[in-house]
């Protein structure tokens, strides 16, 4: 749990003004009014499991392991959600939130469109009004998600100042919520923001590893050699790790996407060559200038495409409870090949990244090992992308 201030040892906190300080606190408490009663838990989860599908099934991948020959890989197959992802656990809960309180919007930013069709769907299912900011450049990018989102009754609101993408998209987004924050709610989509954000979207992806780790009991009668899951924002890697972090003899790794390489600008890989700063109303590791600006960052999977990371994750990091690896895109390819043609599960680009991590691992390590994947999110939206990159 953070501290009072919100902060994870160092990181974290509300590095906000003092109007929207009072905003985050209001938050905080109508949270932590509802998160253990009765019903909230209840609605909760009935709609985890009758609405997005949950539990999400353990699958033991055999053929890709046999390949590899060492670890035995396990899949949690978060792909195989209602909307195909993780987002839905932590926008399902921000929106039931947001309905508590009595809001009348939520909004929020999105870059290739995940959050926001996550956040439509929530918005949909609780009755709420949705308005989602999207940069013009990724508008025309993202068609399929785009024409989701409408179809989802949100409204998108087209940003076409700047770079017209996802920082862009947050500035907009976030100058709305600033005109009337007491009747809106900003849903951020990943445990990164200020306090009590990065709490509260880690307590309702932390379903993730509690089911994994009682699967994976069930199945094997002990817990996995190791863990890992990608990690942008950190909301699926910190849904997975919760339930493990006391558990000492499991290993836990999150991977950073190294893009076209770590000596080139083009990655984004945060705790690995991050410093800490602030960023978006809160302290973390960040790539940023000798002035504190954040850098330009790069990712084959946009999911992944954040300067910055969640405060829960710098901490683990510093107490060296959780070890950070990266993986390039070509690692990430040739992963999201292996996976689709080995074992029939086509994953999301950002997902082939932990994917990529088990590959690399597994045949250094023994039979009676054993590595559990978070399968984020299934890869349809990169299907196309992909299919054309390598001129299949
Ligand atoms: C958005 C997304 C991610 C990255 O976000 P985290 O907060 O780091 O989990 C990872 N995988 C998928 C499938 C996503 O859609």
């Amino acid at each position: 749990m953070p501290d009072k201030d919100g902060y994870f040892g160092e990181y974290g906190g509300q590095i906000i003004p003092p109007e929207l300080k009072a905003v985050m606190d209001e938050i905080a408490s109508a949270y932590a009014e509802i998160r253990d009663t009765e019903p909230f838990q209840n609605e909760l989860r009935d709609l985890q499991a009758n609405y997005i599908g949950r539990p999400s099934p353990l699958f033991y991948a055999r053929r890709l392991s046999e390949k590899l020959g060492g670890a035995r890989i396990f899949l949690k197959r978060e792909d195989l959600n209602h909307t195909g992802a993780h987002k839905i656990n932590h926008c399902i809960g921000e929106a039931l939130l947001a309905k508590h309180m009595g809001k009348r919007k939520v909004l929020a930013e999105t870059g290739a469109g995940q959050h926001g069709v996550a956040l439509a769907t929530a918005c949909a299912l609780v009755g709420i009004p949705c308005e989602i900011h999207m940069g013009q450049v990724d508008i025309e990018k993202e068609h399929p998600n785009v024409t989701k989102m409408k179809i989802l009754g949100c409204r998108l609101v087209p940003v076409s100042r700047g770079t017209a993408t996802l920082k862009d998209a947050v500035d907009s987004a976030f100058e709305e919520y600033l005109k009337d924050p007491v009747n809106s709610l900003y849903a951020i989509g990943s445990v990164v923001g200020p306090h009590p954000f990065p709490m509260m979207v880690r307590d309702f992806q932390q379903i993730v590893g509690e089911e994994a780790r009682a699967q994976f009991l069930a199945r094997e009668g002990r817990l996995p050699t190791r863990i890992t899951a990608c990690v942008g924002g950190g909301s699926n890697a910190i849904g997975l790790f919760t339930a493990f972090l006391d558990d000492e003899e499991v290993r836990i790794v999150g991977v950073e996407p190294a893009g076209r390489g770590l000596d080139t600008p083009d990655h984004a890989a945060t705790l690995t060559l991050g410093t800490p700063g602030a960023l978006h109303g809160f302290k973390c590791y960040n790539l940023q200038d000798e002035r504190g600006n954040p850098l330009p960052v790069y990712s084959i999977a946009s999911g992944l495409d954040y300067p910055g990371v969640g405060p829960q994750h710098c901490f683990l990091k510093d107490i060296q409870r959780v070890e950070y690896t990266t993986a390039t895109d070509d690692e990430c390819l040739d992963a999201f090949m292996t996976l689709s043609r080995l074992e029939g599960v086509i994953p999301a680009l950002e997902s082939a990244h932990a994917v990529a991590y088990a590959m690399r691992e597994a045949p250094r390590m023994g039979s009676e090992e054993t590595i559990l994947i978070n399968l984020s999110g299934r890869g349809d939206k990169d299907a196309d992308f992909v299919a054309a990159k390598l001129g299949l």
